[in-house]
C-alpha cells in the first residue's frame, strides 16, 4: 500500500515508529508536513501539490495533526478524503476531538461516564458557577489546552474563584470540573484501535503533582483495566468517531470517568511502558480498512508532476 503519514516532524517516536511499522510490512509510506501542502479545490479534480509536485496515487493517509495547526491540518486531511483516500481518523473527527466542549457534549450524549462539568465564557459570577460544580476544590481548564498546560486546581472557594475571574480577565472559555480527587494523580489512557484497547497504562503526576501527563513529569506504567474501563474507552471512541485514539479516564468513586479523548495519542509512553507495539497493530488496521486501488491512480506513481495547462 501507498500511506501518507501527515506530519510536521518526521523525528518524533511516535512518527518513527509508525514509518518502521508500515515499511516492515511492505508498504511504501511518505511524510508530508501539511502546513507545505496546497489545497486545489477544482470541481471535479481535487488535488493537493506539495513540493511542486501533485501528491497522487495513495490508499491511505495517517493524520498525526498537532494541536495549534488543526485548522489547516485537517483541511488538507479532508482533502485527501475529497480525493477517496482512506482516512486513519476522519477529519471531522479529529476536528471535534480538539475541542473539549464538543467532544464533552458527544460523549454525555452517549452517557460515556464523565466528571461532573460547567462550562463558561462569562466568569462575572465566578460564585454561582463553582456552585453548580459541586463546589471547591474544582479543576479549572482552558477550552483549548494540552499537555497538562492550562489545567489548573483550585482548592479552595477563594482560590477558586481568583482562578476564574483571572481567566475571565483574558477573555477565554473556560471549563470548571469536579475534583476527582481519590484519582489520586493518576490517570488511565487507553491506546484504541478499532473495536480493540491494544494497550492501557497508569499514568502518575510528578510528586505535589495532580496532574498525570508525561509532558509534565509524570510516569507510565503498564495496567491491567477492568472491563467497566474497557466499556468506556470503547464507548467513547465510538461517540467520538474515532478509528485510533488515547482515551484518558480516571478512577472516580462512581467508577471511571472520561476527562478528554486524544486522536493523536503519543505511542513513546504507552509502548515503553507496556511492550506493545502499538504502531504494528495501527498498520494492521490500515490493512484492514483502506482500500487499495480506490483512488483510481496510475500505480506506482507516488508524485506525479503536473503538465502544464
Ligand atoms: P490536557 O488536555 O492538558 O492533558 P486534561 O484534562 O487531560 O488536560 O488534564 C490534565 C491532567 O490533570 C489529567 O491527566 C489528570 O491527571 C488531571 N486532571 C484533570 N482533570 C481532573 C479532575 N477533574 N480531577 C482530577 N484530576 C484531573
Ligand atoms: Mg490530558
Amino acid at each position: 500500500m501507498k500511506i501518507a503519514l501527515l506530519c510536521r516532524n518526521a523525528g518524533l517516536y511516535s512518527h518513527k515508529r509508525i514509518i518502521e511499522a508500515a515499511e516492515k510490512r511492505g508498504h511504501d509510506i511518505d511524510v508530508i508536513d501539511h502546513l507545505r501542502c496546497y489545497i486545489d479545490i477544482a470541481p471535479h479534480n481535487p488535488e493537493i501539490h506539495y513540493n511542486g509536485a501533485t501528491l497522487t496515487g495513495y490508499d491511505a493517509v495517517i493524520p498525526r495533526i498537532g494541536a495549534s495547526v488543526t485548522f489547516f491540518g485537517t483541511a488538507v486531511l479532508r482533502q485527501f478524503e475529497v480525493m477517496g483516500v482512506y482516512p486513519l481518523n476522519e477529519s471531522v473527527a479529529i476536528a471535534r476531538s480538539r475541542d473539549k466542549l464538543r467532544s464533552m457534549q458527544l460523549l454525555s450524549r452517549q452517557d460515556v461516564g464523565l466528571p461532573v462539568t460547567v462550562f463558561a465564557h462569562r466568569t462575572s459570577n465566578a460564585e454561582e458557577l463553582l456552585e453548580i460544580a459541586g463546589g471547591a476544590p474544582v479543576v479549572i481548564k482552558l477550552l483549548e489546552g494540552t499537555q497538562g498546560i492550562g489545567v489548573v486546581l483550585g482548592e479552595t472557594p477563594k482560590a477558586a474563584e481568583s482562578i476564574i475571574q483571572a481567566f475571565g480577565g483574558v477573555n477565554t472559555n473556560i471549563l470548571v470540573q469536579q475534583f476527582v480527587k481519590e484519582a489520586n494523580g493518576e490517570d488511565i489512557r487507553c491506546l484504541v484501535v478499532g473495536d480493540k484497547v491494544v494497550a492501557a497504562m497508569m499514568r502518575k503526576g510528578k510528586e505535589g503533582d495532580f496532574r498525570s501527563n508525561l509532558h509534565r513529569g509524570g510516569s507510565a506504567e503498564s495496567i491491567k483495566i477492568t472491563p467497566k474501563e474497557r466499556a468506556t474507552a470503547l464507548q467513547a471512541a465510538k461517540a467520538m468517531g474515532l478509528n485510533v485514539c488515547g482515551v484518558d479516564m480516571l478512577r472516580s468513586n462512581a467508577g471511571p470517568v472520561v476527562m478528554e479523548v486524544n486522536s493523536s495519542p503519543g505511542l513513546e509512553g504507552v509502548e515503553k511502558a507496556t511492550g506493545i507495539d502499538v504502531a504494528g497493530k495501527i498498520i494492521e488496521f490500515v490493512e484492514k480498512n483502506a482500500k487499495p486501488g480506490k483512488t483510481g491512480t496510475k500505480s506506482g506513481i507516488t508524485r506525479k508532476r503536473k503538465s502544464a495547462s
